[in-house]
């Protein structure tokens, strides 16, 4: 037991768990392929460098408290209401505010089994009881979550496609647990990779269709501003009202404000990094599948390698380092036996597949 000597916090504080991210050096190397926290390969639209470098010249000057400008292109881009839009110091601050209006000491909060790790977090800061539901086959289980909910419920966190899984639930699936949450609990759907899943709309038309449900998004990944911190959250009216109340009022930079908005209006780097994504996604799962691996199809920028066992996976994970590539060990995330790789540039997932051929004597 650790005695505790300084002022006593609340409750929970003490039982949060810190958040781990992805490694970014390794000792000894200059340069790293980092492939352990899901960053964009190409990096951010060119743009985003020429908008910065235009809000310079005013940042003796307070910025909007309303980010009006980045919520009408976000409104825009994506065809809906800018009033039912709210920005966040990177999508992470946006399912705080969730969390801190919405849950409370004496409620429960449902995470699914192999979640982001952060929610865990965002829960016990706000006094609140994480409760984590198991998943079937990596596959996000409606049934069990429904089965999960007591009285206590107030809000049920979905990574949709998930992390590190990489899988997504049908649309039918998403709809019926926000129609049976409706009037009991609050829907985060998170949708953090939602851009690299061909056809789908990131959890708008769930919204649209139900009062209870949110749905998050980031510029931490296919925009390629993970270092900027900016996210944003669509929700009904009402519940962005709840929501804008605890936010600071200038929580997002001058800077982030404008390098946002270039990102989101280069709508054709988007899509060139969605296209370079979903080629190089497959190509990359073909070629672990040859080797022998086991790779469920993801929908995300990210594949999850499972190996034979625990040892085997530390094994390859030891090889990836001594040739300088980073990846992502995911035992705190409920597999041991996994490695949850980025899907880099071409170069990239060449080196990665041509080193684990290697080194499983397949070269
Ligand atoms: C990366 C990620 C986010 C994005 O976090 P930001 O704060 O926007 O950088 C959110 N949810 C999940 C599941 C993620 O993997």
């Amino acid at each position: 037991m650790t005695t505790q000597t300084g002022p006593a916090p609340q409750p929970g504080i003490m039982e949060i768990d810190l958040y781990v991210g992805g490694q970014s050096a390794l000792p000894g190397r200059d340069e790293v392929l980092k492939l352990s926290s899901n960053e964009n390969p190409h990096g951010s639209s060119p743009r985003v460098k020429d908008a910065i470098e235009s809000a310079l010249s005013t940042l003796h000057r307070y910025p909007p408290t309303d980010h009006a400008a980045l919520r009408a292109a976000i409104g825009e881009v994506n065809g809906i209401d800018p009033d039912r839009v709210i920005c966040g110091v990177g999508s992470d601050e946006v399912l705080q505010f969730v969390v801190q209006c919405f849950a409370g000491p004496g409620d429960e909060v449902i995470h699914t089994e192999h979640g982001f790790s952060l929610y865990p977090v965002l829960i016990r800061a706000a006094g609140a009881t994480p409760v984590k539901v198991p998943e079937r086959d990596r596959v996000v289980d409606v049934d069990a979550i429904l089965g999960a909910v007591t009285d206590r419920t107030r809000i049920v966190f979905l990574t949709n496609p998930g992390n590190p899984t990489g899988t997504m639930i049908p649309g039918e699936e998403a709809a019926r647990l926000a129609r049976a949450l409706e009037g009991r609990a609050i829907l985060v759907h998170d949708g953090a990779y939602s851009e690299f899943a061909d056809g789908f709309d990131g959890g708008i038309g769930l919204v649209d269709a139900h009062p209870n449900v949110i749905a998050t998004r980031t510029f931490s990944k296919i925009h390629g501003l993970g270092g900027l911190r900016i996210g944003w959250g669509y929700a009904a009216r009402d519940m962005i009202d709840v929501l804008t109340r605890v936010r600071q009022p200038f929580n997002l930079s001058t800077v982030q404000l404008a390098a946002a908005e270039a990102a989101l209006r280069d709508t054709d780097w988007v899509e060139f990094c969605r296209a370079d994504n979903a080629a190089m996604r497959a190509w990359l799962r073909q070629a672990l599948l040859d080797l022998g691996l086991e790779v469920d199809e993801s929908h995300a920028n990210f594949l999850l390698v499972r190996f034979a066992d625990e040892q085997a996976a530390l094994a390859a994970d030891a090889a990836l380092r001594a040739d300088g590539i980073l990846v992502r060990r995911v035992a705190g995330y409920g597999f041991p036996e996994a490695l949850r790789i980025t899907v880099g540039d071409e170069v990239g997932c060449h080196r990665v597949a041509n080193l684990l051929a290697k080194h499983l004597g397949r070269a």
